[in-house]
């Protein structure tokens, strides 16, 4: 059995893997195939909240993968209702579309704001919606098309009509988008997470949710990478005092599995009717058990340790021999150095530390829970690789 043969001759070649091949892991710590331990400083993308194969998470998924692994939305079942229940009961939202992954939970957004925009206006002319340059909202044709980087586009084409880019942190920019072209709806991720981690203003926020509010303009927030506690809040939109219209997540709140959520506001509860929107695996038994059981742990403990974390880091990478800037919120932080980030995430890689990229700056995701004695390790080992 070779892994990495195998891979590059049948998988397709979308994925610029390191080289090496996980087996197996416990929290924060991976195993590679030669038996070598990592300390993992990126969680799978924000994805494993509470580290790999998490004691709780498990037991939740594995009773619901004895009683009833998939039936079809043709039924009821009590892991998807309760899931959504929670979600609305701890954000404010209405009603929740679950899907598998960040890119159809966007999908779903998208679909909701035109069709409130057709019953609003009886035709698609104030369809458009605005999104941010540097924006990264998935790989589907549509949310390709609603992602602000040009590099995303190149061949692709042709794309669906009706996305238009501001400028980040410039409220004129969106203002004057909006005034040129029918547009309903603003979609932004509150911290750029592929775009490299970058936070947007509040004021900026704050002055397009106003307008928005003048204007009839839904709000969506793009929480997938954001969302659940990630930032030191259970949504990052709870840093900004308003609520969205549309909120989506998807990454951590499976906790390892797939799962993407498309939250709906007062004003679009009961746009999505029967037929107009769907998905075959969208509320999966299996994965709501577990979900259910992620969301349930991200309490007010588990958020001021993020903070805490979160502070750990900035301390110890700001104004570091080699660090140009740290930026981000919470557990999610991008680093700004001298060398290139790619090297350093590969000679991190070597020394037996796994962090992320994001443009041209080393990501950190770490789970939620990493105890701290592993989180110092690890940034030991990044600090010193970052100076060399
Ligand atoms: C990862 C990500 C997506 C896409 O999620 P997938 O599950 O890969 O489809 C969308 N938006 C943001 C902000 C993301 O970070």
């Amino acid at each position: 059995m070779n892994i990495t043969e195998n891979d590059k001759q049948y998988v397709a070649g979308t994925y610029a893997r390191f080289p090496i091949e996980l087996v197996s892991g416990k929290g924060s710590v991976l195993k590679d195939s030669s038996g070598k331990e990592y300390i993992d400083l990126g969680s799978g993308i924000a994805v494993n909240i509470f580290g790999a194969a998490d004691d709780e998470w498990k037991a939740a998924v594995e009773k619901q993968l004895s009683l009833l692994p998939h039936t079809s939305n043709l039924y009821y079942t009590e892991p998807c209702s309760t899931l959504a229940k929670l979600l609305c009961e701890k954000t404010g939202m209405k009603k929740v579309f679950f899907s598998n992954s960040g890119a159809e939970a966007n999908e779903c957004a998208i679909k909701t704001a035109r069709r409130y925009a057709y019953n609003k206006f009886g035709d698609e002319s104030h369809s458009g919606i605005i999104t941010l340059k540097n924006s990264f909202h998935g790989r589907t044709i549509a949310t390709l098309k609603a992602t602000g980087q040009d590099g995303y586009h190149t061949h692709f084409g042709p794309f669906p009509d009706g996305f238009y880019y501001a400028e980040a942190n410039n409220l004129e920019s969106v203002k004057s988008i909006a005034e040129e072209n029918g547009c309903i709806a603003v979609m932004m991720e509150l911290v750029q997470g592929e775009g490299g981690v970058c936070n947007l203003d509040a004021d900026f926020v704050k002055g397009v949710y106003d307008y928005a509010q003048q204007n009839d303009m839904l709000i969506i927030i793009d929480e997938v990478q954001t969302g659940n506690g990630r930032t030191g809040k259970l949504y990052s939109y709870m840093h900004y005092g308003f609520t969205p219209d549309i909120v989506t997540t998807a990454k951590g709140l499976g906790g390892g599995l797939p799962i993407g959520a498309t939250m709906l506001g007062e004003k679009v509860k009961d746009v999505l009717i029967p037929g107009s929107h769907g998905s075959t695996f969208g509320g999966n038994p299996v994965c709501c058990a577990g979900a259910c059981n992620i969301l349930s742990r991200i309490d007010d403990k588990l958020l001021s340790e993020v903070n805490e974390k979160s502070k750990f880091i900035f301390d110890s990478l700001s104004g570091a021999e080699g660090v140009k800037s740290v930026s981000g919120m919470g557990l999610m932080i991008g680093v700004e150095t001298e060398k290139s980030a790619k090297d350093i995430a590969a000679a991190c890689m070597e020394k037996g530390v796994l962090v992320l990229t994001a443009k041209s700056k080393v990501r950190l995701l770490p789970a939620l829970n990493i105890p701290a004695d592993e989180l110092k390790k690890g940034i030991e080992i990044l600090k010193a690789v970052i100076a060399e």
